[in-house]
């Protein structure tokens, strides 16, 4: 059974379904249409993506990330790379893009084959081409509420509240939010950006000794564990935003996330399905950032 079709059952209360899918589409369009306008003043945006190694998960992204620029009419360049290239290998690479002038934004896919320094390869990523936030320089500006360029994922969940949000009147300011996870690519970087829209803040990770309480007190989730249905429908309070950031592919090929979705469901106000909620946006979220990065690089204004 899909997500979309546990939200069309009968039962006593059923949460409203952010659509990330069609918010990423909407998006795209958007994009595509800023895109349009600086393509007639001769400015054509460019991404420069690196695959490294046969994770398949990491091709399927990759693939998703180019046909999304093809869509929006951004220039993409990608660099599919054996396994056993060296670290040197890939720093000599990121160096080549970041002196190249029609690249705006530099993607390496993580993770990373075993034995790469993933930190220093991200490190070397100039800060106005790191286009998946993931730097210190970059992290350190959201740290200090001045954010440039904003991991895709923790963004493109900012962006589903503001777009779901605001016809409800619904902000997270004065919200108690609890965002499971505090990996620098998502729950770090999210906690960031809740703080900066005013709201209260929980922090749960693998040393919290009791995430059901916290979750309880929560009128915002944001699950980003990486744990198969960690989050318990019965610990969702009634009128709670969940936000599933989790990915998980069963057996049988299917998609699910980090909250048992049909029980949270019957409790929550709205919440996102896995697939076709924030995965979508991640992407969607990258083709902003790497428009944003060329009008600042470019001088065009934000
Ligand atoms: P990660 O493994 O780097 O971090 C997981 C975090 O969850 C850690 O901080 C850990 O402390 C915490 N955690 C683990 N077990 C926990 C538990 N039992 N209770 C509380 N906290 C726990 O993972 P990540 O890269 O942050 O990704 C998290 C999930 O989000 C994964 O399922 C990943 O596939 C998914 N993801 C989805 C997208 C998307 O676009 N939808 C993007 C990135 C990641």
């Amino acid at each position: 059974m899909t997500d979309s079709a546990v939200v069309a059952s009968p039962a006593a209360h059923v949460a409203e379904l952010i659509d990330g899918k069609a918010m990423a589409a909407t998006i795209r369009g958007e994009l595509r249409a800023t895109v349009q306008t600086m393509l007639v003043n001769g400015t054509r945006p460019g991404l420069a993506v690196a695959l490294i190694g046969e994770d398949p998960a990491s091709a399927v992204y990759v693939g998703g990330k180019i046909k999304a620029c093809k869509e929006i009419g951004i220039q993409s360049i990608e660099a599919r790379l054996p396994a056993t290239t060296t670290t040197a290998e890939v720093l000599a690479l990121i160096d080549t893009w970041n002196a190249d002038d029609s690249v705006d934004g530099i993607l390496v896919q993580l993770p990373l084959p075993r034995g790469l320094d993933t930190q220093a390869i991200v490190a070397r990523i100039s800060p106005e081409k790191d286009v998946d936030g993931f730097g210190a320089d970059n992290l350190g500006r959201l740290a200090q509420g001045k954010p440039r360029l904003v991991a895709c994922t923790p963004w493109g969940v900012m962006e589903m509240l503001k777009r779901w949000g605001q016809p409800h009147g619904w902000t997270p300011a004065g919200k108690r939010a609890v965002v499971i996870g505090r990996s620098i690519t998502v729950g770090r970087p999210m906690a960031l950006l809740l703080l900066g829209a005013d709201a209260t803040v929980t922090i749960c990770h693998s040393r919290t000794a009791d995430l059901e309480s916290a979750v309880r007190q929560a009128e915002l989730v944001v699950a980003a564990a990486g744990q198969r249905h960690l989050v318990k429908g019965e610990w969702i309070q009634e009128g709670t935003v969940v936000i599933d950031v989790g990915i998980h592919r069963g057996e049988d090929g299917k998609l699910t996330g980090d909250v048992d979705f049909a029980p949270a469901s019957q409790r929550a106000r709205a919440i996102t399905p896995v697939p076709g909620g924030v995965g979508p946006m991640t992407i969607a979220m990258l083709m902003a950032n790497t428009v944003s990065a060329c009008r600042q690089r470019r001088g065009l204004g934000v």
